[in-house]
C-alpha cells in the first residue's frame, strides 16, 4: 500500500525504525514551509540552520534508496501550509495511509490530528525515538504529588536506565555535584576554540532572502558555524568529548567578555533537530569518560548527564503536563513591554550588551547568560511573558517551544507561579560579579546602588522584591531575601525605587 510519511524540520533522525528497512510504497514528505518560518520572527542562522540540516538529512537517506517529496522554500508550487501540502502530496502518489511521528510542539501536535480528522485514508502516528521518555512519563511520575522536583525524576532517571549507577548507587557516591560547578573563569585554563565548520551559506541565504522570510539577527554568508548533518553533530560530540568536557562542570556557570562558549558542548541544535539521540550523546560522553578518569573529574560528567537526561527530558514532560495552558500564564502580572535593545545588543549595561549582542551576532548564548543576564533583567523590569517568550522562541538556534517555554516562561521569568523553579532567578549585581568579568568593563559600579553610576540591577533587585513581597510572602525560599528587604533603610528603599521606575520606563536610557 503507498503510503506518505511526514518528517518535520525537527525530525531528523536517521536512525528511526522508519528507515530500518528501503521501501518504494513508501514516501518521505519534507517541506521548508512559510507556516515554520512565519509564527514567530526566527534569527536568520536558524532559518538556515533547520533548512540546511532538512536537506542534508534528505540526501543522506536518498542516497540509501529512500524515496522523498521534498518542497524547497524557493520553490513554486510550494503551498506552504501543512494541511496542503499533506493533501498535495496524497493526490500526487495516489497514498492509501498517511503517517507521522509525533510532533514535539502542542501547535504542531493539534494541526496534525485535525488533518488526520480530516483525511479520506488511513492515518497513523508513531514516536520519534529521540527522548528516554514518553510524553506522559512525568506525569504519571509526579501524580498526586505537591511539588514537581527536578532532582528526584532525575534521581529515577538515572535508576531506570542505569546510568552513571554502581550497584545500584549513584557512581561517586553522589548523586549531584552541583556545588563543585560554580567557579568563575579567571582567563585559564586556556578555553579551545569552538569546532567550527565555517561553511558557504550564500546559495540558502538568497533563497530565503528572495522568499521574503522576515527574519532579524546577524549571518555571515561565508561562515557559518552550526552543524548542519549528522556527520558534523557527530564530530562536535566528539569535539566535546576530547577537548571541552574535562573543565566542562566546573566552569558551567562561569561568564567572560572574551569567551562566548567556554566549556559548553553547542549541542543543543543538534539533539533539538533529532541530528542527534539524548542516548547516543550520554553514552559517547560516558565511554570517553570511564576511558579517562585519571584525566577527568566524575563532577564534569555528572553534571553534563544532569543537563540532558534531567533537565531536558523533565522540561519535556511539564511541557506536555501542562500545555496547553502553560503559555498564558502570567502569575506575577508583568505586563511592561520588552526594550527595543533587545533587538540591537545596544545597552550600556555590559553584561546585556555582551550577552544580547552575542545572541543576535551567533543565535546562542549559554545558559545562565540566557537565565542570569537577559532573564533576571527581564524579570526585575516585570516584561510581559509573550514578549520575552517571542524573543527567546526567535533569537536561539536550538529554540523549539517545548523547551523554550518551559525554561522561558518557566525556569526563568516565574510567570508558571513556581511549577519548574521553586523560587524566582533573580539577583542584583553581585552574582553578576562574582561570576563574570562583565562588571569590570561596565560604565556602572556594581558596588552602588543609586546614584547616576549604580548598576540598574540593583536598584531594580530591590524594587522587585519590594514589588513581589506580598505575592512571595508565604515562600521558605524567598525567606532570607524578604528579610532583608524589611530591614532596609526607607529612605533608601525609595531612592532604589525611583531609579528602578527610571530604568523601567526608560530602558534605552541606560
Ligand atoms: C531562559 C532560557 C531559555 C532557554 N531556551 C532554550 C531553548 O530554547 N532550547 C534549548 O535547547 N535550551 C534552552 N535553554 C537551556 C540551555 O540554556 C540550552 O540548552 C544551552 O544553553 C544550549 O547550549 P549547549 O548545547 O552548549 O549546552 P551545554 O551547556 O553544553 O549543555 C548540554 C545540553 O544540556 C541540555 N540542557 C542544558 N540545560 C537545559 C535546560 N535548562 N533545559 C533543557 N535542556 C538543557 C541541552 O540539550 C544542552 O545541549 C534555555 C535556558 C534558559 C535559562
Ligand atoms: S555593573 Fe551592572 S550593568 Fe554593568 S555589567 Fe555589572 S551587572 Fe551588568
Amino acid at each position: 500500500m503507498k503510503k506518505i510519511r511526514l518528517i518535520l524540520g525537527d525530525q531528523l533522525n536517521s536512525k528511526h525504525s522508519w528507515f530500518n528497512t528501503q521501501n518504494d510504497e513508501v514516501i518521505y514528505l519534507m517541506a521548508e514551509m512559510r507556516q515554520e518560518t512565519d509564527y514567530v520572527k526566527h534569527h536568520i542562522q536558524k532559518v538556515v540552520a533547520f533548512f540546511l540540516s532538512m536537506r542534508n538529512f534528505k540526501e543522506e537517506l536518498t542516497a540509501k534508496g529512500h524515496q522523498f517529496l521534498y518542497f524547497k522554500i524557493s520553490d513554486k508550487d510550494n503551498p506552504h501550509k501543512l494541511e496542503k501540502i499533506v493533501q498535495k502530496a496524497i493526490e500526487k502518489s495516489g497514498a492509501k495511509k498517511f503517517e507521522y511521528q509525533l510532533p514535539d510542539e502542542y501547535r504542531l501536535d493539534e494541526q496534525l490530528k485535525k488533518i488526520c480528522s480530516d483525511l479520506d485514508i488511513e492515518t497513523e502516528a508513531f514516536d520519534t525515538e529521540h527522548f528516554f521518555t514518553k510524553r506522559e512519563e512525568l506525569k504519571d511520575f509526579f501524580e498526586g504529588k505537591k511539588q514537581l522536583i527536578m532532582e528526584n525524576f532525575y534521581r529515577m532517571m538515572r535508576k531506570k536506565h542505569d546510568i552513571m549507577m554502581v550497584n545500584g548507587q549513584p557512581d561517586g557516591g553522589k548523586w549531584n555535584f552541583d556545588h563543585n560547578n560554580r567557579k568563575k573563569w579567571p582567563g585559564s585554563p586556556e578555553i579551545p576554540h569552538e569546532r567550527g565548520f565555517r561553511k558557504d551559506i550564500s546559495s540558502i541565504l538568497e533563497e530565503i532572502k528572495k522568499a521574503g522570510v522576515n527574519t532579524f539577527g546577524n549571518i555571515a554568508s561565508d561562515n557559518f558555524n552550526w552543524p548542519t548533518s549528522r556527520a558534523d553533530s557527530l564530530s562536535v560530540l566528539n569535539y566535546f568529548c576530547k577537548k571541552l568536557l574535562v573543565h566542562f562542570g566546573d566552569f558551567q556557570d562561569a561568564m567572560h567578555t572574551k569567551e562566548k562558549y567556554l566549556f559548553h558542548s553547542r549541542l543543543s541544535f543538534a539533539m533539538n533537530s533529532k541530528m542527534l539521540s539524548p542516548k547516543e550523546v550520554i553514552e559517547k560522553v560516558l565511554e570517553y569518560y570511564y576511558e579517562h578518569t585519571d584525566e577527568i573529574d566524575i563532577s564534569q560528567v555528572e553534571g553534563f548527564v544532569r543537563q540532558i537526561l534531567g533537565w531536558r527530558e523533565y522540561m519535556r514532560g511539564i511541557y506536555w503536563k501542562e500545555m496547553p495552558n502553560y503559555r498564558k500564564l502570567n502569575e506575577l502580572d508583568n505586563n511592561n513591554p520588552l526594550p527595543d535593545f533587545f533587538w540591537t545588543g545596544k545597552t550600556k549595561m555590559n553584561c546585556l550588551s555582551h550577552a544580547i549582542g552575542q545572541s543576535l551576532d551567533d543565535a546562542y548564548a549559554h545558559h545562565i547568560q540566557r537565565l542570569m543576564i537577559i532573564g533576571n533583567y527581564a524579570l526585575l523590569t516585570q516584561t510581559n511573558p509573550d514578549e520575552v517568550d517571542n524573543w527567546y522562541l526567535g533569537v536561539y538556534i536550538d529554540a523549539i517551544e517545548w523547551v523554550e517555554i518551559t525554561n522561558t516562561r518557566g525556569m526563568s521569568q516565574f510567570a508558571d507561579g513556581g511549577i519548574v523553579a521553586t523560587k524566582p532567578y533573580v539577583s542584583s549585581a553581585n552574582y553578576i560579579n562574582k561570576m563574570g568579568n562583565y562588571c569590570k568593563e561596565c560604565q556602572y559600579s556594581h558596588t552602588k546602588k543609586t546614584g547616576e553610576d549604580a548598576c540598574p540591577f540593583n536598584a531594580l533587585y530591590w524594587n522587585f522584591l519590594d514589588e513581589k513581597k506580598d505575592y512571595f510572602k508565604n515562600n521558605q525560599r524567598m525567606a532570607m531575601m524578604l528579610n532583608l528587604l524589611k530591614k532596609k533603610d526607607l529612605t533608601e528603599l525609595q531612592q532604589l525605587k525611583d531609579r528602578a521606575a527610571d530604568v523601567i520606563s526608560n530602558p534605552d536610557k541606560f
